[in-house]
């Protein structure tokens, strides 16, 4: 007996934009309100109206703080949401920041655009959304820790699960009563790669009826993680010979902190010099504060690293927080390692060091996540001979490593154990992935286990 529908209305056959309604016998539930990332016509994407009435949905559960998970919840609360929004503690803590940070992207993006479009005669254009619109939606948040059972009402009962993807994120498990039957589905989130750096390996579910997927790695493996460390200090030694600098693009929650503990690591063991790492994002800053502020949530090791509540005791940590000093650091030609965002290289500080140091052979660019089609990052990491940043042509002449063990994704393999761990055979909705990687991961699916798989295209609904 079906207990109602769930409709794919992002990262259906793509990554980024996650959002899934869940319409049930008495109300109607959410799953993640987020970006569309990485196209060219993402802006528009983003201001299309919505495909349901916000103001019809109850609940809304976020998997983690991620903007291609979270980035259109002010605008959800905009234009009307007064349901609950519900997620783990330190999610609750990361997405204040994160989405001020957004709506201030947003308000200069409008601003810039109104300025061209009023000098063309035209209207002034409006900001997906403003800090203002943050303030109203953060109180709508409430937080839940890992493993609690809570029941919201109206049939429906929540879990989150460690998903060890970034600090708080989760998997999330529901319970939902239909008419003299209940089903269970659980949404994957992003799920983490064995051994990520500061936070804990995945929690693995062990029955639902249905599964909703990720797959972003789908199709692909990464190397260990010892080979990841020693690529990124052979990278950095080798720069550094070679008289250039570093830079390492990367997404202020999770990345940076990883990254920032490795390089501690390789410092503390000997196999790099003393090191002064650059973090030029205010972001970054604020949410390594909030990682550190949460140590019931690390791994054994960070636990035993962590203890001095800084992120690294060997290495020696700059966060920059003006413009002015963020600019300075363009004057240094050689040795420094400088992380910024934004990860996929769209936008952030990265992009006026990446305009200074792209184009000197000395310099190095590490990729050290998960880079977009459509972004300037999968252009470089793609070899790109020139790319244009901010309308003007840049050869690309530095070298460039792309170390996918720092994924902050599952691999393959990894995806495969996850969803092995289920004891019963739940139907499995394969999403969050690059068509390809989604469409190989759901065969592989199918032919290893026997689960019933469907790759959802977007606005695709399904009994459930
Ligand atoms: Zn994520
Ligand atoms: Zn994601």
């Amino acid at each position: 007996m079906s207990i109602g529908t769930i409709r794919f209305l992002g990262a259906a056959r793509t990554v980024t934009g996650s959002c899934y309604l869940l319409t049930l016998p008495k109300g109607k539930v959410l799953v993640d309100c987020g970006f569309v990332q990485g196209s060219s016509d993402s802006r528009d994407r983003n201001r299309e109206p919505f495909a349901f009435d916000p103001k019809g949905i109850d609940l809304l559960f976020l998997t983690h703080a991620h903007l291609d998970h979270s980035g259109l919840l002010p605008r959800l609360v905009k234009e009307g949401f007064s349901g609950r929004i519900i997620t783990t503690t330190a999610t609750a803590d990361l997405i204040g920041p994160m989405l001020l940070d957004s709506a201030k992207i947003q308000e200069n993006d409008a601003e810039r655009m109104s300025r061209r479009s009023l000098r063309k005669g035209g209207e002034p254009v409006e900001p997906l959304y403003t800090t203002g619109d943050v303030e109203q939606a953060l109180p709508f948040v409430d937080r839940v820790k890992y493993g609690q059972v809570v029941d919201a009402g109206k049939g429906i009962r929540y879990c989150f699960l460690d998903a060890g993807h970034i600090l708080g994120s989760g998997s999330l498990a529901l319970w939902l009563a239909g008419a003299g039957s209940e089903k269970k589905i659980i949404f994957s989130g992003d799920i983490g790669k064995k051994g990520t750096p500061i936070i804990n390996d995945p929690t693995l579910a062990t029955e639902a009826d249905y599964v909703v997927m990720e797959s972003t790695y789908g199709d692909r493996m990464h190397k260990n993680s010892a080979d990841t460390a020693a690529e990124l200090a052979e990278a950095i030694t080798t720069t550094f010979a070679k008289g250039g600098n570093v830079l390492i693009p990367a997404f202020a929650i999770g990345r940076t902190q990883d990254v920032l503990y490795i390089l501690n690591r390789l410092v503390r063991e000997g196999t790099l010099p003393k090191l002064t790492v650059t973090i030029d994002s205010p972001l970054a800053k604020k949410a390594t504060q909030i990682y550190l502020s949460h140590p019931e949530l690390f791994d054994e090791e960070a636990v035993r690293l962590l203890r001095g509540g800084r992120i690294g005791d060997a290495i020696t940590v700059r966060f920059t927080q003006s413009i002015e000093e963020s600019m300075a650091l363009n004057k240094i030609t050689s040795r420094a390692v400088i992380v910024a965002g934004s990860g996929m290289c769209e936008g952030g500080r990265i992009g006026h060091h990446l305009k200074h140091n792209l184009w000197r052979p000395e310099c190095s660019i590490i990729f050290v996540g998960f880079q977009a089609q459509g972004t300037l990052g999968r252009r470089i990491v793609d070899g790109a001979r020139s790319v244009s940043i901010w309308g003007e042509e840049v050869a690309v002449r530095a070298r460039v490593w792309t170390i996918g063990g720092f994924s902050a994704h599952a691999d393959q393999k990894e995806l495969l154990a996850w969803l092995s761990a289920f004891r019963n055979r739940p139907t499995v909705f394969v999403t969050h992935g690059e068509e390809s990687a989604a469409l190989a991961f759901a065969r592989l699916v199918g032919e290893r286990y026997g689960f019933t798989t469907y790759v959802p295209e977007m606005g695709q609904e399904f009994e459930v």
